[in-house]
């Protein structure tokens, strides 16, 4: 008889978004005149540029002749993509990474999700607190997570990023497994120096832990000594997998493109005892449940390492850090402590009073803003409250109006 995966019942509800949008929603009702912004939820609001468009619009007609039509792709992704994620993303960085090293795939939230495949059941996986909740929840429906209790589950080993560690994790005192991390960080917004993640690599070789470095943010890093890559640190090679997104890089959240850095030097024991390549086996397990990316997809993707394209991204991303700059400095002139809004998207600030919900009821009521407690992302949240540099220039300014106005 069948049974269900009872790993999934000990999942929480998927709190923090649909409560964020049921108070906003029950506010409106109340108050139909109101002009909610919403600085909320991570996601991009300008169209894709037009060196991506272009490339789409060509590879569309190729889909529609006999000549130049294109079926099933490369397991891993075309080569045309592949090359040109080494050549800007890696090597034009002095950073040693094979085309072969390189997944291309439609999503960072489900290769940080499928990587587990990876692991085994028993692995202990530990994560910064807060969180992108994708790394417990996927755990979790895995067997890893353990019983919900006080906040947390009791199998994950929860590492703590607040102001007063500089948001920088202490290296856990029992043992794990698996580490993900997240730099630039959602929804911090803190980024780590070299130096940090040179300790965080060191920590991981002594033992034997496997880092999972997820860099979405990447495009968002503005000072110029912050690694763009966790393959800048030395050793990386040998204890950490990348992900990246095109998703907030080129404005691809509804249009899915990502890659997956396995590197060949990545070598573990298995639970018989060989000595396997996670490279091989992500090849593999690619191979076997993934189709990939559609064509039209990846040379829009392609496009976006053009010269041109990326110089268009540029300003995209300038424009939202601009953004970023406008949400810190009336967040700071209305005497709120600020972080994060220079190396990533995410502003992360301080609630006087502590009560991250409490916060979020009042910024709806007098401002008639959105944005997210931090208590939703995690215990060591708490305390703290993102807001996007995702809205409108014109919303973003508004809200910093109405918020420094009283
Ligand atoms: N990783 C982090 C830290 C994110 O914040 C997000 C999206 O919000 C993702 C991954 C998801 O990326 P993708 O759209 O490529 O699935």
């Amino acid at each position: 008889m069948f049974t269900a995966n009872g790993d999934y019942s000990l999942l929480q509800g998927n709190y923090l978004f649909s409560e964020v949008g049921k108070r906003a929603a029950a506010f409106q009702a109340a108050h139909p005149d109101a002009e909610i912004i919403r600085m909320g939820i991570g996601d991009v609001t300008r169209p894709l540029v037009p060196a991506v468009i272009a490339a789409m619009h060509a590879a569309v007609e190729e889909m529609g002749a006999a000549e130049t039509f294109h079926g099933y792709g490369p397991d891993h992704g075309y080569e045309f993509l592949r090359e040109a994620i080494q050549k800007r993303d890696y090597l034009s960085r002095g950073i040693d990474i094979s085309t072969e090293e390189i997944f291309v795939s439609d999503g960072a939230k489900c290769d940080v999700g499928n990587i587990q495949e990876l692991f085994s059941r028993d692995c202990i996986v530990a994560v910064t607190d807060p969180v992108y909740p994708v790394y417990v929840d996927t755990n979790v429906m895995s067997g890893r997570g353990g019983r919900y209790v006080d906040g947390g589950y009791e199998r994950i080993v929860y590492l703590p990023c607040t102001a007063e560690n500089g948001f920088m994790p202490e290296m856990p005192k029992t043992t794990v497994d698996v580490m993900y991390l997240c730099y630039p960080n959602n929804p911090t917004g803190a980024m780590l120096t070299r130096a940090q993640l040179q300790e965080i690599v060191r920590y991981a070789l002594q033992n034997g832990v496997l880092l999972l470095y997820d860099s979405a943010y990447e495009a968002y890093i503005g000072e110029p000594d912050k690694p763009h890559s966790i393959y800048e640190i030395d050793g990386a090679r040998e204890c950490a997998i990348e992900f990246r997104s095109m998703s907030k890089t080129a404005g691809f959240t509804g249009t899915r493109c990502a890659y997956t850095v396995v590197p060949k030097t990545l070598q573990y024991r298995d639970t018989f005892g060989n000595t396997v390549s996670l490279n091989a086996m992500w090849g593999r397990r690619m191979a076997t449940k993934f189709n990939g990316v559609s064509y039209i997809t990846q040379r829009g993707a392609a496009a976006a390492y053009s010269d041109e394209g990326y110089a268009q991204l540029q300003s995209v991303i300038a424009d939202y850090m601009e953004n970023a700059r406008i949400i810190r400095e009336g967040l700071q002139s209305a005497g709120y402590t600020v972080y994060g809004g220079v190396n990533a998207p995410y502003i992360w600030l301080r609630v006087p009073h502590g009560d991250s919900w409490r916060f979020y009821d009042e910024l709806l009521e007098r401002h008639h803003i959105v944005g997210t407690p931090g208590a939703g992302f995690g215990r060591a949240g708490e305390g703290y409250f993102r807001m996007t540099a995702f809205a409108t220039r014109e919303n973003t300014i508004r809200a910093m109006e109405r918020i420094t106005k009283g």
